[in-house]
């Protein structure tokens, strides 16, 4: 059974995570770490920073905090040689380049959606990305999310261009020239691909990549209705990482 540590362990992901990874059965909750103390312990050591994380009684080191925490994370995950999964979204360059550095001292698992069906999504989409013309995103999340677009959709967008190029389709141009208000087409992302964010109260996060080519579409819908939609997910990714050093970029070849 592995040890976890959940930086973030008293947000609402970090409290989800530590109840189902616990009850998978293969992992236990060694520490939550947090500025702020969580409600439920589920069995761990509440520590309210790194310096004060005992980092014999821990395995892996799951991450769900902000991204200036995950620098933290990285950080004490490298100097103490354990494994790190990350969950955090809205990373600048240089808090990624801080993971990379890391995953050339242990392994790491950076992910930016847990959820197997949005990974599968993700997959059918490039599979349908060199059958159809154009193609949209519509990303949908829960009103406290502080970053946009998601990680989610920007992962979806990557895949999908590169099956395009792959296919020899050229890159997509907006035929919109008269913006009556600016930003109604939404954002331009990798190969013209649009992404448009919905936040709304009642939300978690969902997705639907819409195809459409001659006289047909396909829309390929993902939602999480719960937070518990991502424990599969990083619990495989805990399975996966240990000390050696490496870095897993989403969790498509874990499943
Ligand atoms: P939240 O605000 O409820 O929880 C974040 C927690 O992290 C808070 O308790 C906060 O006090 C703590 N925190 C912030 N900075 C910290 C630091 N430097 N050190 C220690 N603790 C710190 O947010 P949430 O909804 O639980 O989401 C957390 C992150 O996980 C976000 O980036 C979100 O986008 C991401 N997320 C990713 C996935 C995925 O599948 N990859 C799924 C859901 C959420």
């Amino acid at each position: 059974m592995k040890a976890l540590a959940i930086n973030g362990g008293a947000g609402r992901m970090g409290q989800i995570l530590a109840g189902g990874l616990s009850a998978t059965g293969r992992f236990s909750i060694g520490a939550l770490v947090d500025t702020q103390a969580p409600h439920e312990l589920f069995g761990a050591t509440y520590a309210p920073s790194w310096d004060v994380v005992d980092a014999t009684t821990i395995d892996v080191v799951v991450d769900f905090s902000s991204p200036e925490g995950v620098v933290a994370s990285a950080t004490w995950c490298a100097a103490h040689g354990k494994g790190l999964v990350i969950g955090t979204t809205g990373l600048s360059d240089d808090q990624r380049r801080a993971v990379e550095e890391a995953a050339t001292k242990v392994g790491v698992v950076i992910a930016a959606n847990y959820a197997l069906g949005a990974v599968l999504s993700e997959r059918f989409a490039a599979m349908a990305a060199p059958y159809f013309d154009r193609v949209e995103i519509i990303e949908l999340h829960h009103d406290k999310k502080v970053d946009a677009p998601s990680g989610t959709s920007i992962a979806a967008a990557k895949g999908i261009a590169a099956a395009r190029n792959a296919a020899g389709l050229p890159e997509m141009t907006d035929p919109t020239v008269r913006h009556t208000v600016s930003g109604a087409r939404g954002a331009d992302t990798i190969g013209g691909i649009k992404i448009h964010s919905v936040r709304l109260p009642g939300l978690v996060a969902h997705q639907e990549i819409l195809f459409g080519g001659p006289g047909e579409g396909l829309t390929i819908r993902h939602d999480s209705f719960d937070r518990l939609s991502f424990v599969q997910g990083v619990a495989l990714a805990a399975d996966a990482v240990d000390a050696s050093p490496r870095l897993i970029d989403g969790i498509q070849s874990l499943i």
